[in-house]
């Protein structure tokens, strides 16, 4: 018997919040083996998300609630969760209902089995678009050549963690997160299940093309030095490519003399080693930022108000540390 977190990040969720408290109710009352805890992590929602999780709490003393102080993004919100939580196991899902609560008796079983990270594989995705789709699995396949650590594609964060897990990732205050990866580097025994996801029931993806660009690079760039690296070589290969074209050129200019004609190529050169050059100063950019983030050492998020549960078992007055996204 122990308590269960469920962690839902949510922004602008109004239009599921509601349902969403439905299915996890319904799917809840057959696992009458633990507690349970619905932790709404409001993500600076400008909608009446807040109002609607707090009328649920009203009547469901489980409803707990993290209100951050504006929009952090899904991963802040969900260390913020993590944070506040003070269950034995912690299950991440969507608002959105895209991944099925149905898998908790599953995840749980495999918890009960002795794995601290049981995550959830979705098999196809539907009600996506194909653009998302394939830029998702190309994707995936590159990170996983770059970086050095396994990331499983197709998968995402919903998944159950065990308090081992939940300590690790909570040690993990860096700012550009990329929790996929960190579920990775964390270690301990993993226990893979999977899903068909399904499309959202209502209101639109948070996610914008530019966004997920954005922690596509974060990915790539928080595991893996080598497009730091990749550059040296590109160089050396065209600067000897270069270097074998002016040799050439001198001994024609010594054997036929000199002609003006070539602006062509001179020009074509001066773009190409251009365009080389300002990627990879864009690629430094890339790293320097990261290092100038996280010198800055800033919380991770900064909490406007959250509720304090009743039945606080464990180590009472340690929710009052997370206020500032500092966490232990
Ligand atoms: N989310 C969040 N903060 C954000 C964006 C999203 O907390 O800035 C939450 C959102 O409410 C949802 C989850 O993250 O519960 C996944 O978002 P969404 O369904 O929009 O992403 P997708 O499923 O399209 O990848
Ligand atoms: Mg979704």
């Amino acid at each position: 018997m122990g308590k269960i977190t469920i962690l839902v990040p949510a922004y602008n969720e109004e239009a599921v919040i509601e349902k969403m408290y439905e299915r996890l109710n319904e799917v809840c009352a057959n696992l009458n083996r633990h507690t349970f805890e619905f932790l709404f992590v409001n993500d600076g929602s400008r909608d009446r998300t807040l109002q609607l999780v707090k009328q649920l709490k009203e009547k469901d003393d489980r409803v707990q609630y993290v209100d951050l102080s504006r929009n952090f993004g899904k991963e802040a919100a969900m260390i913020a969760g993590l944070d506040y939580t003070q269950g034995d196991a912690v299950i991440i899902i969507d608002a959105d209902l895209q991944q099925p609560p149905e898998l908790f008796e599953e995840m749980i079983h495999w918890w009960e089995e002795g794995y601290d990270d049981v995550y959830a594989v979705r098999k196809e995705r539907e009600g996506e678009s194909w653009l998302k789709k394939w830029t998702s699995r190309k994707y995936y396949h590159l990170l996983q050549k770059v970086s050095q650590q396994d990331v499983y594609p197709q998968v995402g964060d919903y998944r159950l963690l065990d308090k081992k897990c939940i300590n690790a990732l909570k040690q993990l205050r860096e700012r550009e997160r990329y929790t996929k990866g960190l579920y990775s580097w964390i270690g301990f025994k993993k226990k893979e299940i999977s899903y068909v996801a399904q499309p959202r029931v209502a209101g639109e993806t948070k996610w914008k093309f530019s966004s997920l660009l954005k922690l596509a690079i974060d990915g790539i760039t928080s595991y893996s030095t080598v497009p730091l690296k990749v550059w040296s070589i590109v160089g050396i290969i065209i600067s000897l490519f270069g270097f074998i074209v002016l040799a050439i050129e001198v001994i024609k200019t010594l054997i036929f003399g000199s002609n003006v004609a070539g602006y062509t190529s001179l020009f074509a050169g001066i773009f190409f080693l251009g365009g080389i050059q300002l990627i990879s100063l864009g690629i430094i950019g890339e790293y320097l930022g990261r290092v100038f983030i996280e010198t800055k050492e800033r919380p991770l998020y900064f909490i406007q108000e959250y509720s304090e549960s009743d039945q606080v078992e464990n180590e009472p007055g340690q929710r009052s540390e997370i206020r500032n996204g500092r966490g232990d």
